[in-house]
């Protein structure tokens, strides 16, 4: 196992009701700023549940944020804040308001370009104000970590920071939040965590053993309830594993003491921020060409994969290894995602400006091992097509 350093400050209120619940997590007399997105909240009633919860507070509100939050949307958030003097935030939404959300408590309290954050990979995020999430999409994780990505519509650039200061100070988790949730969201929900597990499980092996089995309980439970929830919507049960699941793919405890990829995700994002697919989609098409590419560095832990997660024990090992991501991308269909980029209408002519963007990002050298040069992203869109 690797050294390392964890700690999550993140408080949870998980269950049914308990968006009744966060008032007294709220400090009294703060000037609290609501954040959301395009108006799901108000359809469904949780605007209506968080704002009777925060009765007695003084709460202002800014909605609008939209799915991949844009720059030119937060810096208009942070002007509010800054003009009103708010000193709390809460996020109310998926991880598109919850990232903006780090981003603006972070921006609002720097004194330079808050674009640089990007630039300095968070070096100069010293503080940021303080803030809680109420979660209505269980997906990416960033309602119990420290990580946030914003796009900037001007320069079609999709960036990500983390820094120990933006980390919520809690989150409600209320399972019934997600019943009304579109299938595509559903799905790429489920798509995302899987891919998140799979980003610091399926690297190379380092003898973290209850590491790889959280993991592996993880990629297990999305695989037994994610098709769940399509077909039983209303299940609470089903609702709540997988908002549990998804919460704990990415809150730092099974990437604690592992080495960790990322290469998927980074290629993602540039997909994201030149053609606009959704988060999930690009991890879905990325992450199975990902596994064929570098099945030699990840053989053994392919191996152990197919064996634990798909229960492929017997018989010639490559073809095991062929199974298991086959399966793999078999799931993401039966979650409702296309796992090539021909499923999107993109084609050959469209892999070098993702190229060029990885380059202008400086990421050359991606993946657990640093390996994933640019040649080998090209290998991997090539066979994504
Ligand atoms: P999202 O972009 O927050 O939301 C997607 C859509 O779902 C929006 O249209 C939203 O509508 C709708 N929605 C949310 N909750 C709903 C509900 N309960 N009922 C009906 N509709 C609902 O999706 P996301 O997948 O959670 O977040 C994606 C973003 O997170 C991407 O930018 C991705 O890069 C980033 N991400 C961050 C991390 C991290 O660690 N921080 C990890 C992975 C990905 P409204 O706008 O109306 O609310
Ligand atoms: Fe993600």
């Amino acid at each position: 196992m690797l050294n390392f350093d964890y700690q999550n400050p993140t408080r949870i209120l998980f269950g049914q009701g308990q968006i009744a619940a966060l008032a007294p997590l709220v400090p009294q007399g703060a000037r609290v700023l609501m954040l959301y997105g395009g108006g799901s909240i108000r359809a469904n009633g949780v605007y209506g549940e968080v704002m009777a919860s925060l009765q007695g507070h003084a709460v202002l509100e800014f909605g609008g944020i939209e799915p991949n939050p844009t720059y030119e949307t937060l810096c208009k958030a942070i002007e509010l804040v800054r003009s009103e003097r708010i000193d709390y935030l809460l996020a109310v939404g998926g991880g598109s308001v919850i990232d903006g959300t780090k981003f603006i408590a972070a921006a609002a309290l720097l004194d330079e370009d808050p674009w640089s954050i990007f630039e300095k990979r968070a070096a100069n995020v010293t503080a940021a104000l303080p803030f809680g999430v109420v979660l209505t999409l269980p997906a990416t994780g960033s309602e119990m970590n420290s990580g946030a990505v914003v796009t900037r519509r001007a320069t079609q650039e999709k960036r990500a920071f983390a820094s120990r200061h933006v980390f919520p100070q809690f989150a409600v988790l209320d399972p019934t939040t997600t019943y009304s949730l579109p299938a595509r969201q559903v799905g790429n929900g489920v798509v995302d965590a899987f891919a998140h597990v799979m980003e610091q499980y399926l690297t190379y092996p380092v003898n973290a053993k209850v590491q790889d089995r959280f993991a592996e309980g993880l990629l297990l439970t999305l695989v037994e309830e994610g098709p769940r929830a399509l077909s039983e919507p209303d299940n609470y049960e089903v609702r709540a594993n997988l908002m549990w699941t998804a919460t704990l793919a990415l809150n730092g405890l099974i990437g604690a003491g592992v080495p960790q990829d990322w290469a998927t995700h980074m290629i993602g994002h540039e997909l994201t921020a030149l053609h606009n697919l959704d988060h999930a989609q690009t991890l879905a098409v990325v992450l199975p060409a990902m596994l064929r590419v570098r099945r030699e560095a990840k053989r053994a832990k392919l191996l152990q994969y197919a064996a634990r997660v798909w229960n492929l024990v017997e018989g010639d090992e490559e073809v095991r290894i062929d199974d298991a991501i086959a399966r793999t991308e078999a799931f993401f269909r039966a979650m409702g995602l296309a796992t090539r980029l021909s499923g999107y209408g993109l084609g050959r002519e469209h892999i070098e400006p993702v190229l060029h963007a990885l380059e202008a990002h400086r990421m050359t050298k991606l993946g657990e091992d640093r390996l994933v040069t640019l040649d080998v992203s090209r290998k991997v869109l090539e066979l994504a097509l």
